[in-house]
Formats: C-alpha cells, sequence, structure tokens
C-alpha cells in the first residue's frame, strides 16, 4: 500500500473540515437515491490528516463502544486504508451503517480536540469511506482464522444490529447460531424504518452474506411468542440472547386517531422500505400518498418520514412539534436535509384532533399553539399550552412518529423474564444477563428506543458474556 506524506502541524491545523459531497436537494427531494456521497480517497485521506492522534484519546471516550478513532485515522492518514479497516473491524461489527447514521456529533465528534478552536475531525465520514472500501476490496481485509466448533448451540431473537452484531461474535467463537426473526428479511429498523436514501439495503445485505459464510442460519418469518416460545429456544439451544428491539408504537391518544389517512410511522416506513410501496407501479403494498403530509414528532424516526413522504409526492410535508427546533432530538444533520428538501417545520404547536370528512378520512389536524415554560426533569423547557390559541391545518395524511416500545409479543409467553416498569426486559448492563439463566438481552428490548450504536455494543458484549458462560 502506498503510503501519503504526513503533512507538517502548522499544515495540518490549517486544513479546513471536509464537506460531504451531496445530491442536489431538488433532484433528491424527489427519488430515493442516497444523499450522501461518500468522500473521494484524496479529500478522506487529506481529512485523516486533520488529525492529531491525540495521547488523551477524548473521541474515543465519546463512542459507546470505544472505537480505535485516533488508531485508524492515522492508518488512513498515511494512504494505508487496508490497515485503517483492519483496525475498525476488530471494534465495530457495522462500520458502514455506523459511518452513515451514528450520532457522532454528540458522540466522538463533540469530545474531538480538533472541535475546541476550529471544527472537529469528520470522524463518521472517514468511517464510512474505509467501511465502504473494505466492502468493496473484501480480500485486501478479510483475515482467514480457522473456527474452531465449540459444540455449543445459541439462539438470537431478532435481526436488528444489536443480534447481528452477537451472531457475528459467537460465529467467530465456533458457537452454531441460529437467528430468529419475525420480518421476512433481516438488518430491522436499518430495513424496515432508516430510508434507502441514508442507508443503502445493499449495505445491510453485504454485511449479513459475511455472517451466513460465516455460517450462522438465519431464520425469517418466526415470531418468537408465537410461532416458537422462548422456553423451547431454552430447551434447544445452549444460551438465548433476546435482541427483538422495541417496535410497538407509541399512541398520540386524541380522537380521530383511528381515522383514514392516519398511520404510524412505523407502518408508513415498513410499507415502503421493507415492502417498496410507492417506488414502482409494479409493488403490490399499498401506501397513501398525501399531498398534505402532518408528522408527529421531531427524532429521527419524524425525520425519516417527512423526508420520505415529500419523496412519495407530498407538496406540504410537514413536522409538528410542541417545542422549538433547539430542543429536536434529531440529528442535526437531518433536520438540515430535510429543510433542504423543502420540509416544514410547524413548531410550538400540539396536535388536538384528527378533522375527518363524512367517509372518515383525514382532512385536517386540529392543534393547540405553545409557549415553552421552565426546564422539566429532561433538562428541556416545558411547553405550554397558550390558551385560546388553537389552528386546524389541512392535511390529507398524518403519521405519528412520537416513539415506540417494547412490543409484548415474547415477553408475555415468558412469565419468568423479569421487565421494568416500561415493559423493557432487565438485563445486566455488564452482561447482559436476565433473570433467566442462560438468556442474555440487549439493544432496545432492554433500553428502549436507543441507538444502532448502543445496540451493537449491546450485542458485543452479550456474545462475550454468553461465550463465558458457555465455556464454563
Ligand atoms: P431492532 O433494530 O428493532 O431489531 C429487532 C428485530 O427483532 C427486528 O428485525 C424485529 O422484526 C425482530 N423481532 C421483534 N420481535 C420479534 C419476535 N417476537 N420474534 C422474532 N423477531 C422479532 N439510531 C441511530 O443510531 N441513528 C439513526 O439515524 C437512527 N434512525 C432511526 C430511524 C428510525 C425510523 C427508527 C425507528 C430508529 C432509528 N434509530 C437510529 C434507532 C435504532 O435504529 C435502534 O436503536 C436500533 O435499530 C435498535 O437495534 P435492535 O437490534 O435492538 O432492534
Ligand atoms: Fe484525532 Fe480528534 Fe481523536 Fe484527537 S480527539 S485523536 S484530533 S479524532
Amino acid at each position: 500500500m502506498s503510503k501519503t506524506p504526513v503533512m507538517t502541524m502548522k499544515e495540518r491545523m490549517a486544513v479546513p473540515r471536509v464537506k460531504m459531497p451531496e445530491l442536489d436537494a431538488k433532484v433528491r427531494s424527489r427519488n430515493f437515491e442516497e444523499v450522501n456521497r461518500g468522500l473521494p480517497e484524496e479529500l478522506a485521506i487529506l481529512e485523516a490528516q486533520r488529525c492529531l492522534n491525540c495521547k488523551n484519546r477524548k473521541c474515543v471516550e465519546g463512542c459507546p463502544v470505544g472505537v480505535s478513532i485516533p488508531e485508524f485515522i492515522s492508518a488512513l492518514a498515511t494512504g494505508d486504508i487496508s490497515g485503517a479497516a483492519r483496525i475498525l473491524k476488530k471494534d465495530t461489527a457495522l462500520p458502514a451503517v455506523c459511518g452513515r447514521v451514528c450520532p457522532q456529533e454528540t458522540q466522538c465528534e463533540q469530545l474531538c480536540i480538533r472541535g475546541v478552536k476550529s471544527n472537529p475531525v469528520a470522524i463518521g465520514y472517514l468511517e464510512r469511506f474505509v467501511a465502504d472500501w473494505a466492502l468493496e476490496n473484501p480480500e485486501q481485509v478479510t483475515e482467514k482464522t480457522e473456527i474452531i466448533p465449540s459444540g455449543k448451540s445459541v439462539a438470537i431473537v431478532g435481526a436488528g444490529p444489536a443480534g447481528l452484531t452477537a451472531a457475528g461474535e459467537l460465529a467467530r467463537k465456533g458457537h452454531k447460531v441460529t437467528m430468529f426473526e419475525a420480518l421476512h428479511d433481516t438488518g430491522g429498523v436499518l430495513r424496515y424504518g432508516i430510508p434507502e436514501f441514508r442507508l443503502p439495503k445493499e449495505i445491510i445485505d453485504k454485511e449479513v452474506t459475511k455472517l451466513a459464510e460465516m455460517g450462522v442460519s438465519i431464520e425469517c418469518n418466526v415470531v418468537i411468542g408465537k410461532t416458537l416460545t422462548l422456553n423451547e429456544l431454552r430447551q434447544d439451544f445452549n444460551a438465548v440472547f433476546i435482541a427483538n428491539g422495541a417496535g410497538l408504537p407509541m399512541m398520540m391518544n386524541i380522537p380521530g386517531e383511528n381515522l383514514k389517512g392516519v398511520l404510524s410511522a412505523n407502518e408508513f416506513l415498513t410499507r415502503v422500505n421493507l415492502m417498496g410501496a410507492g417506488q414502482t407501479e409494479n409493488v403490490a403494498t399499498p401506501i397513501i400518498k398525501g399531498n398534505r403530509v402532518a408528522v408527529v414528532g421531531a427524532g429521527n424516526t419524524a425525520m425519516d418520514c417527512v423526508r420520505t413522504a415529500r419523496r412519495l409526492g407530498a407538496d406540504r410535508a410537514m413536522i409538528i412539534y410542541r417545542r422549538t427546533e433547539a430542543e429536536m432530538p434529531a440529528r442535526k444533520e437531518e433536520i438540515h436535509h430535510a429543510k433542504e428538501e423543502g420540509v416544514e417545520f410547524v413548531l410550538l404547536t400540539a396536535p388536538l384532533e384528527v378533522i375527518a370528512d363524512e367517509n372518515k378520512w383525514a382532512t385536517g389536524l386540529k392543534c393547540q399553539k405553545m409557549q415553552l415554560g421552565e426546564p422539566d426533569a429532561s433538562g428541556r423547557r416545558k411547553p405550554m399550552p397558550i390558551e385560546g390559541a388553537y389552528e386546524v391545518i389541512p392535511v390529507d395524511v398524518v403519521i405519528n412518529a412520537l416513539g415506540t416500545r417494547a412490543n409484548p409479543l415474547l415477553t408475555q409467553t415468558a412469565p419468568e423474564l423479569k421487565l421494568n416498569r416500561w415493559g423493557n426486559v432487565e438485563a445486566d448492563g455488564n452482561t447482559g444477563l436476565t433473570s433467566i439463566e442462560g438468556v442474555f438481552a440487549g439493544g432496545d428490548i432492554v433500553r428502549g428506543g436507543a441507538t444502532v450504536i448502543l445496540a451493537m455494543g449491546d450485542g458485543k458484549r452479550a456474545a462475550a458474556s454468553i461465550h463465558e458462560y458457555l465455556s464454563k
């Protein structure tokens, strides 16, 4: 691998942070192509040279799975991309996914030393660059290691980031892994929730193919709690890892929620992302394409819904949020992209009722205007109604993106599994062990709706504990 000469400190300090090449907003707001195009090699290496390879590795402290950030960036800075890829591979199972969807601005990049006086190193963009290169050049990264069968078997419930990560780790240790997935395809939220324009499905396919090549068997269309029970898995396998996410939508609890044209974010995104609805004429799954779409909420899910609605043709695609932009939980980049694509932000506005025509189709969203009061327990300023201030927003479709919680399908058929008061599985923070011997859990089913990297971290930790348990 050719080595690139490293710049002097003064030269490095003078390089501005790289900008991610993006599809033009007008063009992309009507198609599903990936918005961020990825860095070309010369820009990635230049950006890598901005890194100071600090002794006090603040960026690593900000990463929930402790990726060796200075090490992989230093290798990249010298032009050693395969070396960078091998370092990344040791720490994270899905770097091409994390490089795209991790909230780096509140994690590693927030603590990056370069951010004190100028802009942080674009760690996420560099991770994506190296990971994409590794997917294109697998022969230069894969180290052939002999896997010695342990004779032990593990069942994994759910093929989202937590389950996929655990599966890879356990298969590498020689355990026979079988994944059970309720849907007809793998990836969890990565496939059915996050749209193609943020995370192309091809990336998930490549990661899953790698697992299959390692001998992991994946059984789709199996709902644990219906098709099979947790008890049956315990009898047939030496250990179980529960990673079934938290996919049950929370409701708005307002009149009119059951009207036609009102749907949950999960249903909307699943129809489009998993079933391909609305993207070509040949797809059988229907989708309601409104001209005026109101999305209630302001997290990543809400941004994904509103940007998808815009791509399906909505003239008015609106975010309805009871606080202001400063309090929005979505990633800044998503908010910025949504604005560029023509999404409207209707702020300090809380939905009260969905209004319908005589055929029970939604026609309007009656809202209460709000103002911000004192900070509440979460530290965010509390939204307070402004007396007598109402507005009816004309709509064809209302999408509820208020968040999700644990689905009780599995847990209600396993009464000995200890849950917390929100219905999430109680699991040890270090080992993932639940109240049942040999049964571990991690990801959103334990944490509630969290992030991809936290789910992956849980998968990795639980795999280590399961290996230890099986080795005893
Ligand atoms: P999931 O990804 O939910 O996977 C669980 C899997 O288990 C699913 O495939 C499900 O079908 C399956 N399953 C459920 N019940 C059963 C059962 N009974 N039997 C068998 N299988 C079952 N995080 C970020 O870091 N960045 C983002 O940009 C981001 N955007 C998001 C956008 C959306 C629309 C959503 C909904 C979430 C987003 N998140 C994001 C959050 C992130 O995707 C989740 O925290 C993460 O996917 C959780 O991983 P998991 O493996 O625990 O669960
Ligand atoms: Fe490089 Fe920033 Fe990490 Fe320092 S804190 S090693 S500059 S990425």
